[in-house]
């Protein structure tokens, strides 16, 4: 691996980006046909997030192709619930009579027997033409209905449709618990203040939390998105919200309305942990000396954990779960040098300290990245491993660069204290150690072709006389 020289107004880590290619993120950026950040139907994320729920039916409205789509991918992912369609014609679309059939649908739905809530989802083409979900009955025998508009067009990523889906039934709850008195949740109330955790983390992470709060006297809450009604309540009834996903917005502005303080980052490394115990206690008003109490007890484990699972080796870091910045600090504290790392999540305040940290170590930060600036970023740094979405995973082993699919292979793994500090090294590690095995790979493919004169295609198509090339 040869090393990057920063110093040198040419080096793709230097920030000077008219030397380093005319790009703002000081690397060339291949030309390309994207340029937005790469999502999966935003829909499916809000869709997940309703049928991980308790008593919870999810219906969708949109065209027949999507509804496949998005649930064949759902059913893949383990969601054994049924998902409920309310189709549409050209005809029911434009006379209003596809509201009158969503209207019968969730009227038919809504048993207080079986079910909390009912989520109804207009997809793009329902949400385009302006089906008014807002106009369905916000109750139906005691059976809250939530309407959401969640089109590819007006949405970013399906992350931030988990927090759309999570902000809309944090409102709601917020609105009940105004009014009087609301469900304890199972278990009944904690007995200390709790600080509640925002974002889909690996399951043991809350309780490695809760167990890095215990010094100060705080608890773990509900984890938003919550697995349940009632949890909504108790999520809300916290000493402080924790955004260790920086992108809920929507739930945040919920904590914020609730007079609750959010702060960002997360428990992950040692730097990262040092910090995040410090803010949960200044914002719960903890004394320093029992802050000083939670750091000691956990940091020395964490720093022994980062110690005896070193990496070695360069890597460029992106995806679109929202967790990106966090995995690149534990991975620099692990050892790796990181020159690059992207999340196809906006920029938010509560980002910012996590961006500060990583832009102070020489990481070119950046949000709403294209898959073509990923590609670069490969380009660029040549890397031992890629972390990314799968076309950028494609695309560096194309290249014999080993590579790892973020979302299966990363972000589901344990990132908080000491289980965090060790988790990444053996599947990076391994990774990075598979080099030879895709330069074999790629020398026993070479010579046939690639991208459009590929395989038994020896000419690149051409365009005939009068035909104009696709823009
Ligand atoms: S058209 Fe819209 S609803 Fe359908 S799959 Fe694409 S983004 Fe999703």
């Amino acid at each position: 691996m040869p090393p990057l020289d920063r110093s040198d107004p040419t080096s793709p880590t230097s920030g000077n980006a008219q030397a380093a290619g005319g790009c703002s993120v000081g690397f060339p950026v291949p030309e390309g046909p994207h340029g937005r950040a790469p999502t999966m139907c935003p829909a499916f994320g809000a869709l997940r997030v309703g049928l991980r729920m308790r008593r919870t039916a999810s219906v969708l409205c949109g065209s027949a192709c999507c509804v496949y789509g998005l649930s064949f991918t759902s059913h893949f992912y383990g969601a054994r619930r049924t998902i409920g369609y309310v189709p549409f014609t050209s005809e029911t679309l434009v006379t209003g009579k596809l509201f009158e059939d969503l209207r019968e649908a969730v009227h038919e739905l809504a048993d207080p027997g079986r079910y909390d809530a009912l989520v109804v989802t207009n997809l793009c083409v329902p949400s385009a033409a302006g089906v008014p979900l807002r106009l369905l009955p916000r109750n139906i025998n005691g059976v809250r209905i939530i309407a959401l508009d969640v089109p590819g067009f007006g949405v970013g990523t399906h992350a931030e449709a988990k927090d759309r889906l999570a902000g809309a039934m944090l409102r709601y709850a917020r609105s009940e618990a105004e009014m009087g008195p609301v469900m304890a949740p199972r278990g009944g109330p904690s007995d200390k203040p709790t600080v509640t955790l925002m974002g889909e983390m690996f399951p043991a992470d809350p309780m490695t939390i809760g167990a890095m709060l215990a010094p100060m006297g705080l608890a773990v809450g509900p984890v938003v998105p919550t697995r349940e009604w009632r949890e909504l309540y108790a999520a809300l009834d916290c000493a402080v919200a924790a955004a260790i996903h920086p992108f809920y917005v929507e739930s945040i502005r919920e904590f914020q309305h609730a007079g609750r303080p959010v702060i960002g980052s997360a428990p992950v490394g040692y730097d990262g942990t040092a910090a995040w115990l410090a803010a949960v206690g200044k914002a719960c008003g903890i004394a320093p000396d029992y802050v000083a109490a939670a750091q000691n007890a956990i940091l020395p484990g964490v720093k022994a954990a980062l110690a005896k699972a070193p990496i070695r080796g360069r890597i460029t870091l992106s995806g679109y779960e929202g967790s990106e910045l966090l995995v690149a600090r534990l991975l620099i504290e692990s050892g790796a040098e990181i020159p690059y790392v992207s999340t196809a999540l906006p920029r938010t305040p509560w980002s910012d300290e996590d961006r500060i940290w990583l832009e102070e170590r020489g990481v070119t930060v950046a949000f709403r990245a294209p898959l073509e600036q990923d590609i670069g970023a490969v380009e660029a740094f040549q890397p031992d491993l890629a972390v990314g979405t799968t076309p950028v995973v494609q695309a560096a082993k194309e290249r014999a660069i080993p590579a790892l699919y973020f979302t299966n292979l990363i972000s589901a793994r344990p990132l908080m204290g000491p289980a965090g500090a060790g988790s990444l090294a053996q599947v990076v590690n391994a990774a990075i150690a598979n080099k030879g095995r895709f330069e074999a790979m790629k020398s026993f493919f070479s010579g046939v072709g690639s991208g459009d004169v590929a395989g038994v295609w020896s000419e690149a198509p051409r365009c005939r006389s009068g035909q104009k090339e696709a823009s």
